[in-house]
């Protein structure tokens, strides 16, 4: 069975540099169109959490890569 996973990214904390959006490889995270608190676009999960069609891994890149410690990865 596939590892499966999904991803929690804290808007508030999210400076939208993007690294996480290069970080993941399955193009699961990208840029938000509305700004958070901060007036930075934040980073967004595309998915559903529990979907299960999902393709998130819970591979744990981008929050390794996320510089603001703002993704709380989850496995299963
Ligand atoms: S845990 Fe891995 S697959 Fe899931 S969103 Fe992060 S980088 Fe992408
Ligand atoms: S790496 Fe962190 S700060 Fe940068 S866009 Fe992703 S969640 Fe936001």
């Amino acid at each position: 069975m596939k590892k499966k996973g999904f991803i929690r990214i804290n808007r508030e904390l999210c400076k939208g540099c993007g690294l996480c959006i290069v970080a993941c490889l399955k193009g699961s995270i990208r840029i938000s169109n509305k700004l958070n608190i901060k007036g930075y676009h934040p980073a967004e999960y595309t998915e559903k959490e529990k979907s299960k069609n999902r393709k998130c891994t819970g591979c744990s890149l981008c929050a390794i890569t996320c510089p603001d410690i703002a993704i709380e990865v989850f496995r299963g």
